[in-house]
């Protein structure tokens, strides 16, 4: 594993352009990113590059400011030996689905305040007019980290032998047409994991709510790792869900009107290996972390 490093500067920021400003503390094309168009320039290093230092003592010398992001990488043999990996989707090829478009949850057993703990009782509805971005994919997300897959895909989940999963249909919602079934289903885990050690890493509470499963912060500059106990991994499946829930909420009672935190999704080696042999590209897998007590 290693932790790389991404530095984000404003092009227009840095006196004589960026390919000098930065070429001056050794950052050349293989680390630097400039495109013409772009407002930003990006620098990504490892962690313990020499010239780190070198660059944010530039940049602290000339006043420019800059936004950083850490994330841990791991190489194939890293994420094959992981107990349980963090799956999570390309943002920029999700589909919105969920409460605002129809599907529903039962909400007995959920927070009052935030509506974490919802549980899901239909079909999963998407929004039709995003169809489009399902052509030519065989995964997809939605923003609450629903995850979806083709049917033929869906098949070979089924019959792996995988633990922890079922599945629900998956239907498009035309404002003029009603709904229409896809050939898609949607990927739900039956377990949920044990609240996560405080040893994990980028992921602060925030505006906690009551509750305390939803209200966290992921801030960019601290790589997340999410950690559990040796004793957590008792009741795991090869398909769980986090305990706690992640981003923006607004519930106010009113299911189709809320922004619900989701949890995370976390699948075994196994489960990332069948994505990966069907050609699934787009997600990012991070193992989680493994402490004693
Ligand atoms: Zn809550």
């Amino acid at each position: 594993m290693r932790t790389e490093v991404r530095i984000l500067v404003r092009s227009d920021r840095m006196p004589g352009g960026p390919r000098a400003l930065l070429g001056s503390v050794g950052c050349g094309p293989d680390v630097v990113q400039v495109r013409e168009d772009a407002i930003f320039t990006i620098v990504t290093l490892d962690e313990r590059d020499e010239r780190l230092p070198r660059l944010v003592q530039l940049l602290t010398e000339r006043g420019i400011s800059w936004l950083e992001g850490r994330h841990d990488r791991f190489t194939d043999d890293e994420l094959e030996a992981a107990p349980l990996l963090i799956m999570s989707y390309d943002v920029n090829a999700r589909v919105f689905g969920g409460p605002r478009v129809g599907t529903t949850y039962d909400m007995s057993e959920a927070c009052e305040r935030c509506g974490a703990g919802a549980r899901q009782t239909s079909a999963m509805i998407i929004d039709g007019e995003d169809l489009h971005k399902l052509e030519g994919r065989r995964a997809a997300t939605t923003p609450y980290d629903d995850v979806l897959v083709d049917e033929k895909l869906a098949a070979v989940l089924a019959a792996s032998g995988a633990t922890g999963l079922s599945f629900r249909g998956v239907f498009a919602a035309f404002e003029k047409r009603g709904h229409i079934q896809l050939p898609w289903r949607q990927l739900c885990a039956t377990h949920t994991m044990p609240p996560m050690s405080p040893r994990s890493t980028g992921i602060v509470p925030d505006d906690l709510c009551s509750c305390r499963r939803s209200g966290f912060d992921t801030p960019s500059e601290i790589p997340t790792r999410l950690v559990y106990r040796a004793a957590d991994f008792t009741e795991i499946r090869d398909v769980n869900v986090t305990w706690e829930w992640f981003g923006d909420t607004h519930y106010e009672g009113d299911v189709g009107d809320a922004l619900f935190a989701y949890p995370r999704f976390l699948v075994t080696p196994k489960v990332r290996c069948i994505f990966l042999d069907a050609g699934v590209t787009g997600f990012d897998w991070l193992p989680i972390r493994v402490v004693e007590d």
